[in-house]
């Protein structure tokens, strides 16, 4: 239990008391709705993860990529539950949406998916977090979002649209062809819509930007002590070189609020990723679903972090 000391000797005396953020903006590419007052933590807390549109070209694959976001969530935020609703066609939400154009791809209205988000989040739940393959913007002055969030009202809408390695190419798949002029009522043209292929850099990025921004709601600040997930960015290349996991003072300051057990929390982890490794070498190709296992290839130095981890822990 050597690790567990020194965690708390790496704690401040006096750390910022979660839920006290009052931030107008964020540098990880956020609008952050300014938050006031604290969020009483509970016992009960509860995820809900809403999907706006699809993942993958199917809607097999949109279920079982919120399966991995879920299950990763839930190893995470060891401790809560989440619960997945069902992925919901962008002509349900009546948000708006447009063509960039620059980009020249489609995208949706973060604050009018927020509104959207806001009906649907259950009394129960801690927050609620939207996730999209499709572009975001927050205003039309602006070129795009990440993703906002309202801290306040516990929900956030993220897009992973940008994480596709293609994105930034000129043989983006997601630009439109056609210049026709969109009617804003007219939801077909998100028929059939381009969505990037299922990496595992992409899953790698869809996991870090999660349980970055679930922390932010849960009131961690961008980290300015180590290594962690939990540090601002300005950029894709930026958040690229955060680490998938809590530096040891983040992690400590969410077990308060959780009580998990350390060394549980990264066994469960752990497992996330050789669950990921197992369905690929037994070769669940041969039934036809070699697109649909967990790629972790890109998590494999954060598994060899956990591995040195759960052994200082076990020694
Ligand atoms: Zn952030
Ligand atoms: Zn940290």
């Amino acid at each position: 239990m050597q690790l567990l000391s020194v965690l708390n000797q790496l704690v401040p005396k006096s750390p910022e008391p979660i839920g006290s953020e009052k931030s107008a903006g964020d540098l990880c590419g956020l609008s952050i709705i300014s938050r006031s007052g604290s969020r009483a933590p509970s016992w009960e807390y509860r995820v809900v993860l809403c999907m706006q549109g699809s993942f993958g070209d199917s809607r097999v694959s949109t279920d079982i990529y919120m399966k991995w976001l879920k299950d990763y969530c839930e190893a995470f935020y060891y401790g809560l539950t989440v619960r997945i609703l069902s992925p919901v066609p962008v002509s349900h939400t009546g948000c708006a949406f447009r063509v960039n154009e620059y980009t020249h791809n489609l995208q949706i209205h973060a604050g009018h998916l927020l509104n959207y988000l806001k009906k649907k989040k259950p009394k129960d739940a801690f927050c609620i977090v939207g996730v999209t393959m499709i572009d975001l913007y927050p205003r039309d002055s602006w070129n795009f979002v990440f993703g906002q969030a309202s801290l306040t009202e516990g929900m956030g809408i993220f897009s992973f649209a940008r994480y596709d390695s293609d994105f930034y190419s000129a043989n983006y798949k997601g630009k439109l062809k056609t210049t026709k002029k969109l009617s804003p009522a007219d939801y077909s043209v998100f028929d059939g819509y381009y969505t990037p292929e299922l990496s595992s850099k992409l899953l790698l990025r869809s996991c870090k930007t999660l349980t970055h921004e679930i922390g932010h709601i849960f009131g961690l600040h961008h980290c300015q002590w180590l290594q962690c997930v939990m540090q601002g960015s300005n950029h894709l290349e930026e958040a690229d070189r955060r680490p998938l996991d809590l530096c040891p003072i983040c992690l400590r300051k969410l077990q308060s609020a959780l009580g998990f057990n350390i060394m549980e929390r990264y066994q469960v982890l752990q497992k996330w990723i050789e669950d990921g490794v197992n369905e690929t070498e037994a070769g669940l190709s041969n039934d036809g679903r070699a697109a649909l296992q967990k790629p972790v290839e890109a998590f494999k130095e954060s598994y060899d972090w956990i591995v040195k981890c759960l052994h200082v822990l076990q020694k």
